[in-house]
């Protein structure tokens, strides 16, 4: 049994990474109702004193999407558990396919290649899609990357991988590099399969995440805290990896 000072040395010498976008004013965010831009001042509230106020959607910069967001009802962001907010992390990278093909799923074959070079994928693992597609978060024009008829295009999980890291790998947690788990293609014209999946299973979602670049592709474990909203839908997180 480890004490807490080990546990606290183990930890503290480990490398981390932080995998949270700062939130920042002209960040990127899917367009739609209740999706103001982020907003932030800070002011001298009295002599030499300093406050700020901000505002901003639930579903903005690196967030989780509690069950709410699809299933009406679905737990909420306050009643996601702490140990939810642990979890062994593994990265599945399609980098070099989406430099091809910025439209790019992730599909079963690319989830039985992952597991052929590194064994089964555990359950208690958070799956990480690692895209490429964070690099483009401080230009937030690429990152929407908006076609002439106002379609963003980005790459995303297709609804086979998502059913099977849900119903064959028993898989509760996803998260990727873009804008959603459902691209706007599968958004507009499947209906969201993804999110629908995960969240009918009580499962939770991770978008816009940083550096998964930085990651090895398993043996890290996550630790997320989402703020927690009453009834909230989603909520901004900080998120980070530990590597032992
Ligand atoms: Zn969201």
């Amino acid at each position: 049994m480890m004490n807490s000072m080990d546990l606290w040395r183990f930890l503290r010498t480990r490398r981390r990474v932080d995998l949270t976008h700062p939130l920042a004013e002209g960040m990127p965010y899917w367009p739609g109702r209740l999706q103001e831009p982020f907003s932030h001042t800070v002011e001298e509230v009295r002599a030499q004193v300093w406050g700020g106020c901000f505002t901003m959607a639930e579903h903005m910069g690196t967030h989780i999407d509690a069950p709410r967001h699809f299933v009406a009802h679905g737990r909420t962001t306050e009643e996601l558990r702490l140990d939810e907010m642990i979890s062994l992390g593994i990265v599945v990278d399609i980098s070099d396919r989406v430099e091809r093909d910025p439209d790019y799923s992730l599909t079963v074959d690319d989830l039985r290649r992952w597991e052929r070079e590194h064994g089964r994928i555990p359950s208690e693992a958070t799956v990480l899609l690692h895209s490429g597609w964070g690099r483009r978060w401080i230009d937030a024009r690429s990152y929407l990357n908006e076609d002439a008829a106002g379609v963003l295009h980005f790459p995303d999980f297709s609804g086979d991988a998502a059913r099977f890291l849900v119903q064959e790998r028993g898989v509760t947690t996803l998260g990727l590099d873009t804008l959603s788990a459902d691209n706007m293609i599968h958004t507009l014209e499947a209906d969201s399969p993804v999110h629908r999946l995960v969240h009918e299973a009580d499962g939770r979602i991770i978008e816009n995440l940083a550096r998964l670049d930085e990651l090895p592709p398993k043996d890290f474990i996550l630790i997320l805290a989402p703020l927690p909203i009453e009834g909230g839908t989603g909520a901004p997180i900080r998120i980070f990896a530990v590597i032992p």
